[in-house]
């Protein structure tokens, strides 16, 4: 007898934990991922402001599973889902629309950006979300520091100088708090005209504080190290308006060069794929075993979906992606033996964590509430432990040190993927400018 084909797509968090409890399973395991690389997002915010790699955040899934004989990936894109048939449809750069048969799937293509109804805002305010998202940030940021010493006339120095970051959730904090420090101590000495302290970092949100779900406490303490790392965090306004010239908050203008979304984000579309009920996010609602309703083979698992506990809906974080991802392999491995099927899908709450800039965490883990130098020495063990690889873990310690100790960061350069790395001056750059100036 054939053995069942159990196809999983998307290898973040919680596709790479359903493949991983079904190592054991007699049954054939097809990973999809429209990448080649298990990507830990929560360092991603690190890559765009230098201090690590991109290669230090992410592993190919190929070779995380290597020795799971069962398991074959395959890199393509999900288009779609033919529930009845039960097939995906797959693309890859050589084939287009490929059927594939699943006799169980688990759908976890994770979330995208969001801008709540203002898609314009994307052209001018890059989200972090991908390797390339944050690269290209680190590309904007570094590049403001270039135009601004290229530049001779010190009334465009403030614009370019300022950075704004949209959302002061996690991300945007992290982000705040490590550009502050990138500015502060590692670019300080490295320009001429340019004094790179003086850049302006404002991190806005409409919500009335900072890193939400955190205690009052600790986003208390959070917004104060912000302020003392010099960030203007401007709370309670949403930004109405973004161009090329800059952002306009609760009606004024703050000009600028280099905006970062680090607000709202929206699921992948396997809502619509499956036709299935979704929340008012757009998240696909599933039943206490993880399955889509009427549909006890097709699980939706992690940012993509949407299950309440104790009355409030899981949030979109790693641990509920990684936990739910394991039971819904492990539920599929005892459907397969015959075996008694786990309990209904519990998420264990093991806390929220948040750094802010150099040697400072706040962290909530049920009744306990930290913040400062320990919560940050925690910050950095849990998350090395979840890094997909030893040498991973290695190399993202040795560099944290580095970092910590000298200041110095992994990775400063500025690469342009469409073309070649040579600026090229166009009639009204500072370049040009500095150059017919020569
Ligand atoms: C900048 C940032 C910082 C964060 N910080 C934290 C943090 O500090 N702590 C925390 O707990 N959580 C954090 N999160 C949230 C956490 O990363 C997510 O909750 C988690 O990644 C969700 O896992 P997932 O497996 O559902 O989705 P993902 O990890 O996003 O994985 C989805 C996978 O599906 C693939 N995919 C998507 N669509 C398709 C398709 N159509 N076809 C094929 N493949 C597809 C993608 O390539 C990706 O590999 C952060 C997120 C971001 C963006």
């Amino acid at each position: 007898m054939s053995q069942p084909r159990v196809i999983i797509v998307g290898g973040g968090f919680a596709g790479l934990a359903a493949a991983k409890a079904l190592r054991k399973t007699p049954a054939k395991i097809i990973l999809i991922d429209r990448t080649n690389h298990h990507l830990f997002q929560p360092l991603l915010y690190q890559v765009a402001t230098s201090v690590l790699t991109p290669s230090q955040i992410a592993t190919p899934i190929r070779g995380i599973l290597r020795n799971q004989k069962n398991t074959t990936v395959i890199m393509g894109e999900v288009t779609g889902v033919d529930k009845d048939q039960k097939y995906v449809i797959a693309s890859d750069a050589d084939r287009q629309n490929v059927p594939i048969a699943y006799d169980y799937l688990i759908l976890a293509t994770g979330a995208g950006h969001s801008y709540f109804g203002h898609n314009e805002f994307a052209e001018y305010a890059p989200g972090l979300k991908s390797l390339a998202d944050s690269e290209a940030a680190r590309n904007k940021i570094l590049q403001a520091f270039e135009l601004a010493e290229a530049e001779e006339d010190p009334a465009r120095h403030q614009d370019l100088l300022t950075f704004v970051l949209v959302g002061a959730g996690p991300t945007g904090v992290e982000m705040a708090g490590a550009l502050a420090i990138l500015v502060r101590t590692t670019l300080k000495s490295d320009f001429r005209r340019i004094d790179p302290t003086s850049a302006r970092i404002v991190l806005v949100d409409m919500a009335p504080k900072v890193l939400g779900p955190f205690s009052e406490n600790l986003s208390k303490a959070a917004k104060q190290r912000l302020e003392k790392l010099g960030v203007e965090v401007r709370l309670g306004h949403s930004v109405d308006h973004i161009d090329a010239e800059g952002v306009v908050i609760a009606g004024e203008r703050i000009p600028c060069k280099t905006v970062i979304w680090t607000a709202g984000v929206a699921p992948s579309p396997a809502g619509k794929w499956l036709n299935a009920e979704t929340d008012r996010a757009g998240r696909v609602r599933i039943q206490e075993d993880l399955t889509v309703p009427g549909h006890s083979e097709i699980f939706v698992v992690g940012d993509t979906a949407s299950l309440d506990q104790n009355g409030k809906p899981l949030p979109g974080v790693a641990q509920v992606a990684m936990q739910q991802g394991r039971y819904a392999g492990e539920l599929i491995h005892s459907r397969i033996l015959g075996s008694p099927p786990p309990h209904a899908f519990s998420y264990f709450d093991k806390g929220s964590m948040a750094v802010v800039g150099k040697g400072f965490a706040v962290l909530q883990s049920g009744k306990v509430q930290v913040s400062g130098f320990g919560a940050w020495l925690t910050w950095a063990a849990v998350h090395l432990q979840f890094l997909a690889t030893s040498s991973l873990r290695l190399s993202v310690f040795l560099q944290w040190t580095w970092t910590y100790v000298t200041g110095q960061r992994g990775d400063r350069l500025i690469v342009n993927h469409q073309g070649s790395d040579v600026a090229k001056p166009t009639s009204d750059s500072p370049v040009r400018a500095t150059l017919a100036g020569r």
